[in-house]
């Protein structure tokens, strides 16, 4: 038989719908290994509550009220506000947080009243307050990738993309604000989809940039991800006032669909002089795979592409200043000792509480908005945030789908950028602009390029068309496996 932890999402529901196995067993394999893991990608368990949601599970099985995913275990990033589990985003200033109510997405997924019926094993490590592409920004420790552990596994959600590839969970919960669910989806070889701004209610989610962050899963195939995405998402209009107005869908029933004719754009810009020999190869021979399964390339233009970087660099810490304005010390997290008086009591909290890349990022943020540098910076930003959205709309007017890299590199050395904030933000080129435009992109591994490092191919979509994407993914994922492959830094 194969073990639980080889086994998808897809397979694991079924058997646990098919009462082949229980929850309660299930969720004791996954807890263990988990448990065993040295990587750095958990930074909290509580097997009691773990299995207390698995014994729902198998109750909810036996009475034929269970979820589609009922006793599945998956775990969240630590950035999903949890009542069985503290909630640290990554930072010191919310060390030992207890949240009172779970995230929206939380509830969806989990095995409350009408939610899927997931078991959370625990919850994953993250860059502080989602802020980093590498994971080193972590409060707590840094993660190693399973690939190779003198390498950085991705960020933000490093933890997610780790804990999958290595197999500690069959999937995760991850938020991209910039790339954090691509960008680590593809430096482990795993699959990844951040849905369209809106579609994933934010409620509960800690906040990092308000008009950037989505929610999506992180499993190792399409397959998996549409079972999740189409648990997570659906209007949440009463507590996420940017909640889209649409139902929640199906995300699986495209799947098989045909590439035929389908149009993919492969914009100029994604694949000039800054991408590496080691990544362009495997893109372009999954680019080949895809014309072979009746696809087009349409060779076209994002022209503004560059310019996503200093704009998401000065919209997102901006709006990063404002949201964490709230960690004063009186209301959440770490207070400090002893402090002379009130404002002392606000400087100390949050010179203590918060990193260095944290701090940056506000102090940034607070000099783009203030009297004098708000128009010259914040205004001009927002308005070529538009334009980009409009290059993609003018994009998709020649093609269904855009496809490129999804990082101009493999996973670095840890140590690498750490100290070079700059070469960090660069590497973000090629996730930015969809982020900045509220589009879905996903990424998914179409090969292995330095140092046997993953590379994922990332797509983009035009608004609400994930399923498009979910949809190419597995097409590709039915004649390929790199997807399947399990790295040697494995337990
Ligand atoms: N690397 C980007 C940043 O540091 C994106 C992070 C994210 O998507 N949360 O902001």
């Amino acid at each position: 038989m194969t073990a639980f932890h080889d086994m998808t999402v897809a397979a694991l529901a079924a058997d646990l719908q098919a009462k082949k196995v229980s929850a309660t067993e299930v969720a004791q394999h996954f807890l263990a290994r988990s448990q065993a893991d040295a990587s750095g990608a958990f930074l909290s368990f509580n097997p009691e509550a773990t299995l207390a949601q698995a014994k729902e599970a198998d109750a909810q099985l036996a009475a034929g009220t269970a979820g589609p995913l009922a006793g599945v275990p998956m775990a969240h990033k630590d950035i999903f506000v949890t009542t069985d589990f503290p909630t640290t985003a990554g930072s010191k200033m919310l060390e030992g947080y207890r949240s009172p109510f779970d995230a929206t997405v939380v509830r969806k997924l989990g095995v409350h009243a009408g939610g899927a019926g997931m078991v959370n094993v625990g919850k994953l490590n993250c860059d502080e307050f989602a802020m980093g592409s590498s994971n080193e920004n972590s409060a707590y420790q840094s993660v190693t990738n399973p690939w190779d552990t003198s390498r950085v596994p991705g960020g933000s959600s490093g933890g997610s993309s780790a804990a999958v590839a290595a197999r500690l969970v069959p999937a995760a919960t991850g938020t991209d604000t910039g790339g954090s669910i691509r960008q680590p989806a593809s430096f482990c070889g795993i699959t990844g989809i951040k849905p369209t701004y809106g579609r994933a209610s934010r409620y509960g989610m800690i906040a990092y940039a308000s008009s950037l962050d989505q929610a999506g899963p992180m499993a190792r195939s399409a397959e998996d991800c549409a079972l999740l995405l189409s648990a997570l998402c659906g209007p949440d209009p009463d507590r996420d006032s940017t909640s889209l107005d649409v139902p929640a869908e199906d995300f699986s029933r495209d799947l098989q669909r045909p590439l035929q004719g389908l149009r993919v754009g492969i914009p100029a810009e994604f694949f000039g002089e800054g991408l590496a020999a080691d990544v362009r190869v495997p893109i372009e021979a999954a680019l080949q795979a895809l014309v072979d399964q009746g696809a087009v390339l349409v060779p076209l233009h994002l022209p503004r592409t560059e310019l996503a970087i200093p704009v998401y660099y000065i919209l997102a810490p901006a709006e990063a200043s404002s949201n964490l304005s709230r960690f004063d010390g009186v209301k959440f997290g770490h207070r400090t000792k002893n402090p002379a008086d009130l404002i002392d009591m606000y400087k100390k909290t949050r010179a203590e509480g918060f990193g260095d890349e944290v701090k940056r990022r506000i102090m940034i943020g607070t000099y783009v908005l203030s009297h004098g540098y708000y128009d010259a910076y914040y205004l001009q930003a927002q308005k070529i945030r538009r334009m980009i959205a409009s290059d993609f709309q003018q994009a998709f007017t020649q093609c269904d789908v855009i496809a490129g890299p999804v990082a101009p590199t493999v996973a670095w050395k840890i140590g690498d950028k750490s100290e070079d904030p700059v070469a960090s933000y660069l590497a973000d080129i090629f996730t930015l602009p969809a982020s900045l435009a509220g589009l879905p992109g996903m990424s998914l591994p179409v090969g292995f390029g330095e140092g046997g490092m993953p590379v994922g191919l990332q797509l983009i979509g035009n608004y609400l068309q994930e399923s498009r994407l979910l949809n190419l993914a597995h097409r590709f994922q039915q004649t390929s496996d790199h997807h399947l492959r399990m790295p040697g830094g494995a337990p």
